[in-house]
């Protein structure tokens, strides 16, 4: 009997094999796994498809692969994928199909949040008729899956601009090649948007993050809620919150470090001006010495809210987060007169809520005031949590009221 051919060598699939504490973390459903956790590869490129496996060989999954984040393995399937660009076109859809009943009173909202809707690495969001990609991953950036998220974002939300968002320190933690932020597709790259029937100009181009805060949007409206009297919004950025507030308080201050997002503040109130409307005030401070100032000069707010930037970057800044956390909310607390409203935010993913439920009630000890939650909110449902991923948890906000 002629002998059986061996089959020919086949390249061999990227794959990778994990250590117990690896193994453990996917089946605890967290989707990365750290560099230290691969007790086995064979020769990976940068942004592959890999195969992941048990230290006994048990087949986990596939994962997107990077050669150069700590993270080296971010899950992408509990099953086998060959096609990496049909596989996003397919989770973008479906995280589209998520919002569809979500969200509402808008035309600005994230579609796409990274691990949350099984895409780690890419963020998009809808700003009306612009949508805006990052791209932080190199599976992400692969010429054949951009090529798939334009085309997937075009067929299904026919925008008139995709424009790309580039965080030059993430491209380069990734040792990706620097890009510049610029139009992917059409022609459009600003356009107006409304939250809750507030409108806001938004250039893809410029501003921070993908250019406002729509994590926020849902916190805008039950701020608006309580809102009165004489407002004041610290951290105020491009308006969000004090926009929203300007519809309920007679007087309105915004208050940032930043003049161009105040310059966009102010043609913001322009575009909601009502002809008897009051104006906002906006003023270019530090907003801890100006809180300072005027708790030192006893002014008084009806309303007052405290969005700053994250405090903690990383683990180590965690206790001096917390001192400035409690510094600017016994300021405001200090401010606000009896039924006042606090809204008090962090989006520092490092101080949990439990952290930040705490420092606010050693504020208000210290500031000698009692308060009562009305609402304690996380971010808009378009920025999904994903059970078990603590990462896609980061913004709390609280709504406070002052009784004495
Ligand atoms: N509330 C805003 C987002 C705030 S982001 C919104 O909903 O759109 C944080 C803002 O704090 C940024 O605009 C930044 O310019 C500003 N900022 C940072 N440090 C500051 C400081 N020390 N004083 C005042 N503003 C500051």
């Amino acid at each position: 009997m002629p002998k059986k051919q061996a089959p020919a060598a086949k390249h061999a699939e990227p794959s990778v094999k994990l250590s117990t504490r690896g193994a453990a973390r996917l089946h605890a459903r967290h989707p990365w796994v750290y560099r230290s956790d691969i007790v086995g590869a064979n020769d990976i490129p940068p942004g592959a498809l890999v195969r992941v496996h048990d230290e006994r060989g048990k087949f986990l999954g596939t994962a997107l692969y990077s050669s150069s984040s700590q993270i080296a393995i971010r899950m992408i399937s509990h099953g086998s994928v060959t096609d990496l660009p049909a596989l996003v076109a397919e989770r973008i859809l479906a995280a589209i199909a998520y919002r569809k009943d979500l969200v509402a009173n808008t035309d600005a909202y994230r579609i796409v949040f990274s691990e949350a809707d099984f895409l780690p690495g890419l963020i998009i969001d809808r700003y009306n008729d612009v949508i805006s990609a990052q791209i932080l991953t190199q599976a992400m950036d692969a010429e054949p899956v951009r090529e798939a998220i334009v085309q997937t974002l075009r067929e299904e939300l026919q925008p008139l601009g995709i424009v790309e968002r580039v965080d030059a320190r993430i491209r380069e933690l990734e040792q990706l090649p620097a890009r510049q932020s610029a139009l992917l597709w059409g022609d459009k790259s600003s356009t107006e948007i409304s939250m809750n029937g507030v409108r806001f100009y938004y250039d893809g181009l410029e501003g921070q993050k993908t250019g406002a805060f729509l994590d926020q949007r849902e916190n805008y409206a039950a701020a608006a809620q309580y809102a009165h009297g004489e407002a004041l919004d610290a951290f105020c950025y491009q308006g969000g919150f004090a926009l929203h507030l300007a519809a309920k308080c007679p007087a309105v201050t915004g208050v940032d470090s930043s003049r161009p997002a105040l310059e966009m503040a102010d043609k913001n109130a322009a575009l909601n001006a009502t002809p008897n409307g009051r104006e906002v005030e906006w003023i270019e401070a530090n907003a801890f010495d100006l809180l300072r100032d005027y708790a030192a000069a006893n002014r008084h707010y009806d309303t007052i809210v405290l969005d700053p930037p994250a405090f903690a970057k990383s683990k180590r800044d965690l206790e001096k987060a917390l001192g400035g956390y409690k510094e600017l909310n016994l300021r405001a607390m200090k401010m606000l007169r009896p039924g006042g409203i606090l809204v008090t935010c962090s989006c520092s993913f490092h101080v949990s809520p439990h952290d930040f439920l705490k420092v606010v009630a050693d504020a208000a000890q210290d500031a000698h005031k009692s308060l009562r939650v009305l609402e304690n909110r996380g971010a808009a449902k378009d920025h999904p949590i994903l059970l078990n991923v603590p990462e896609t948890s980061y913004l709390q906000c609280l709504i406070l009221s002052v009784t004495n």
